[in-house]
């Protein structure tokens, strides 16, 4: 009975993307689009409460393994392959020893579960990766001001991200609130200052590397795939 258009003959990649809240989800989409154009229109979102960090052995298996679960199911729904998943979790804490401890356990639970994934862990937290780019905060909203203090500087080692943005670059009637995160993130993109950070932070930078990986060669392979 079939008449034969029931079945994609090719399945586009998928990348899905994991985070904490909408906002970190969101702003993730938009830094993974504009870093690899092959992901455009291809990254979608699941929500999962995603407290993968603080996990137990135990615990890490069981909730990696409702991730996969949901992340496998998002793919199904858009008719596509999987291609790989970035988990986003926010580090609450400055820079230091056990980090990299941290993300090497949970990237490697992922990566046994999903084959391919990357586990996206911001120090202190995504708002300290806005603090790389002080232009475009300003930009963002005329009467915002990075102090001196702050820029150039290690923004991993900030213990409040937040706090700074609050505080001390958005003044009076119009303070930072999560909800801009997204927007400036695009505000960066749109002002072509993705590739040029002030000062560094070693989760921008691991996650810029690890965007490189997958797309040279998980999205790639996933299209190869299906061909
Ligand atoms: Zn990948």
């Amino acid at each position: 009975m079939s008449r034969g258009t029931g079945v994609r003959a090719t399945r586009n990649p998928v990348v899905v993307v994991a985070g904490e809240d909408g906002n970190d989800r969101r702003s993730l989409r938009i830094l993974l689009e504009a870093l690899c154009p092959q992901m455009r229109g291809r990254v979608v979102e699941i929500s999962d409460s995603v407290r993968l960090r603080l996990a137990t052995e135990a615990n890490l298996a069981d909730r990696v393994a409702v991730l996969a679960r949901k992340a496998r199911a998002r793919a199904v729904r858009e008719r596509a392959d999987l291609a790989c998943v970035f988990v986003h979790e926010d580090l609450d804490s400055v820079d230091g020893d056990g980090v990299a401890e941290i993300q090497a356990r949970v990237c490697r639970a992922l990566v046994t579960e999903l084959g391919t994934a990357h586990y996206v862990l911001s120090i202190s937290e995504m708002e300290a990766w806005l603090l790389l780019f002080p232009n475009s905060l300003e930009t963002f909203v005329s009467s915002w001001n990075v102090p001196a203090k702050r820029q150039g500087k290690d923004t991993g080692s900030f213990g409040d991200p937040k706090k700074i943005l609050t505080h001390e670059v958005s003044m009076g009637a119009r303070r930072y609130r999560e909800s801009d995160a997204p927007e400036i993130f695009e505000k960066i993109v749109n002002l072509g200052h993705i590739k040029t950070p002030s000062g560094s932070n070693r989760s921008w930078d691991l996650f810029c590397g690890d965007v490189e990986c997958c797309c040279a060669d998980h999205v790639r392979l996933a299209g190869k795939r299906t061909s």
